[in-house]
């Protein structure tokens, strides 16, 4: 590094204070932890947008409540219980016919059974007594009534059935007519979550953009100082969340502008920067590079020799004609010409 190896001419691009730099392991901490403040940051004011983005959500079934006709919607829920129970019904009725098939078979078992025995009997010449004539009766009239019975049950189920297809076709109806009904409400409703979307976009951008701002110009004011990794990582978190918001609530083809225009305003003023600061170094960046150049015995502007000090009297670069040394104005000595004092009586 101290080696007097020429410099090409006017490479003043600054090297950033190499010779002060932390030890690596140092540099490696401050790294991971400028990082970890970062990602902290970027998780707070992610809750804080949530938090935002929770602001008055608009309630459909309130937006329907004051369109909907008081008496259709009495006559849906009517309908919809009346229904409910002729449903009910229709399963009871299947159950009940199932029993009485159950039944039905069982009493035919036992009339077949009987008649055979009187069938027996009377090719054996006539034993049939009385008792068994009206047992016999009493299971053709319980046979017969279980008939009847299912009859009756497989009417009333036909009814039933024909009473849920009109409560169908009617609710049907109804729903139509409360859709209609409902068609406003749910337009107001789009619009109402519309405009929201803009509200919670604009509460959003209102709380990030002085966070980024703020985050940006401590960035660049503080360019050389002691947390810029800190103000940076602030900086870094800001930006995702900035243009996490911007992707969330504007339209995609407005965001891939946005996000290109973004990038390369960034890439062209790092470049500018780099460029002016390479062609006309200024401040700290300037009194680095002249303190250098006297520090190695270079002219500060173009790296050519120095072979004399203050002592030698004035002196001016030969190969560029920069003024290197000249009479102090205040005490009389040799001064550096490029630097702010006066190595004699400190005048600046
Ligand atoms: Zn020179
Ligand atoms: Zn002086």
């Amino acid at each position: 590094m101290s080696q007097a190896s020429p410099v090409a001419p006017h490479s003043v691009v600054p090297e950033p204070a190499r010779e002060r730099r932390a030890p690596f392991l140092l540099r490696a901490l401050i790294l991971v932890l400028s990082l970890a403040a970062g990602l902290l940051a970027l998780w707070l004011l992610g809750f804080v947008l949530d938090d935002i983005g929770d602001i008055d959500r608009p309630n459909l079934a309130s937006f329907e409540h004051g369109a909907l006709e008081p008496a259709l919607v009495a006559a849906e829920g009517e309908q919809q219980r009346t229904l409910a129970a002729v449903v009910r019904d229709i399963g009871r009725q299947h159950e009940i016919q199932a029993g009485l098939r159950a039944s039905i078979d069982n009493a035919r078992g036992t009339l077949e059974q009987m008649l055979e025995v009187r069938r027996l009997a009377l090719e054996k010449g006539g034993d049939w007594q009385e008792a068994e004539g009206a047992a016999l009766a009493t299971a053709q009239q319980r046979f017969l009534s279980s008939q009847d019975q299912l009859d009756e049950s497989i009417e009333l189920t036909a009814s039933l059935e024909q009473r849920r297809h009109e409560l169908t076709a009617s609710m049907a109806d109804l729903l139509q007519r409360l859709d209609v009904q409902r068609e406003p409400a749910r337009a107001e409703y789009q619009r109402a979550l519309k405009s929201r979307e803009y509200r919670v976009a604009a509460f959003k951008l209102a709380f990030l953009l002085p966070v980024f701002l703020a985050a940006a110009w401590l960035v660049a004011r503080r360019r050389r100082g002691l947390y810029r990794p800190l103000f940076l990582s602030f900086l870094l978190a800001a930006t995702w969340q900035l243009g996490a918001v911007i992707h969330q609530h504007f339209p995609a083809e407005f965001f891939k502008y946005l996000a290109l225009g973004a990038g390369l305003a960034v890439v062209v003023a790092f470049l500018v920067a780099l460029l002016r600061s390479a062609a006309r170094p200024s401040g700290a960046v300037l009194l680095k590079r002249n303190r250098e150049g006297y520090r190695r015995w270079e002219c500060p502007s173009c790296a050519f020799p120095i072979r004399t000090g203050t002592e030698a009297g004035p002196a001016t670069c030969a190969a560029c004609g920069l003024q290197l040394y000249h009479e102090c104005a205040s005490c009389g000595a040799t001064r550096h010409s490029q630097l702010p004092h006066c190595e004699a009586c400190g005048a600046s």
